[in-house]
């Protein structure tokens, strides 16, 4: 099954909270595009995998974390789009027994796992030597995908000006956002959810921005009180409320970024933060397959996903 972007369609939420303060609240169902290319994965790869085949490479190499979407997302377009691919992994070899490394090889990933010290160095030509000797010549796809290609494909999520007051998206490290800052068509102020603890976002996506020759268009901002304790931490505030979002409105999301997100953005309304009137599109971008490695860490606080 090939990703298919028409099927990332825009739904009204009905949520009585946003009623009482006079706001419309809207949804981008990125996650509907691939069950396991998901999101904004599938925006950031599309331009890649193109390039990568015109320049007639036969094998990507990416790196992640050991639950890591964008890992399962290359794994999965490797086979769909006849790539082979290679996941530098940050962590430890016993991690492979996990639902989202587990399927990465299934689906023919080769895992290189390297320690904290040596990942951190992943960007260094030394580093990037090394991976070439070991495994030959490779197209290399940064951590998370966001290369200048990625941007570009993240400029698609709103191609068409909605009117939309404000657009809020979750981030981790910035390529999703920088592409929807970058969008002319649109006229919208961005709020950036903050996934990670840390202040280094602001500056992250401004120089992505800038090594991409491109220009901020619209005004943006990021929102860093939604990160519960870092990335991938949560408590049983976040967990009800992914939980019974799903009752009420028949939709997933995930811990680590959409979940924050939808809390932070109801949290924002019910503070009075977005005026009476005002029209909020929220992008889901994906990542339900990391629903299943937080019950193997966890246990099942979270229904799994069909
Ligand atoms: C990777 C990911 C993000 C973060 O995207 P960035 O471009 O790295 O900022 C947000 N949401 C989901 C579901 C993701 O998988």
């Amino acid at each position: 099954m090939l990703p298919d972007e028409s099927l990332a369609i825009i739904q009204k939420i009905e949520e009585p909270l946003a009623q009482e303060k006079g706001i419309q609240l809207f949804i981008k169902r990125e996650d509907l595009i691939h069950p396991e290319i998901s999101g904004n994965k599938w925006r950031k790869l599309k331009y890649n995998l193109e390039e990568a085949r015109s320049q007639g490479y036969f094998t990507l190499l990416t790196y992640g974390g050991v639950f890591s979407n964008h890992i399962a997302a290359v794994a999965c377009a490797g086979q769909e789009f006849g790539f082979k691919t290679i996941g530098v992994i940050r962590g430890e070899e016993s991690s492979k027994e996990n639902p989202t490394l587990s399927r990465a090889s299934e689906q023919g990933m080769t895992l290189h796992f390297v320690d904290r010290t040596s990942y951190r160095e992943k960007n260094s030509p030394t580093f990037l030597a090394q991976l070439k000797q070991k495994f030959g010549d490779f197209y290399n796809i940064p951590e998370g995908g966001s290369n200048c290609l990625a941007i570009k494909g993240c400029r698609e999520i709103l191609p068409r000006s909605e009117n939309y007051d404000y657009v809020c998206i979750s981030v981790g490290t910035g390529g999703t956002i920088a592409g929807l800052i970058t969008t002319k068509s649109l006229e919208s102020k961005m709020l950036g959810f903050s996934s990670l603890k840390g202040d280094f976002l602001k500056g992250e996506v401004e120089n992505l921005i800038r090594k991409c020759l491109l220009s901020e268009i619209q005004p943006w901002q990021v929102i860093s009180d939604y990160h519960f304790g870092g990335y991938a931490k949560f408590d049983q505030n976040l967990i009800s409320f992914i939980n019974d979002f799903k009752k009420n409105h028949q939709i997933q999301l995930d811990p680590i970024y959409t979940g924050k997100l939808f809390y932070g953005v109801i949290n924002l309304i019910s503070k009075g933060f977005f005026t009476r009137g005002s029209k909020i599109l929220v992008v889901h971008t994906g990542g339900l397959q990391g629903i299943n490695g937080f019950i193997y860490r966890y246990g099942q606080l979270i229904e799994k996903p069909k």
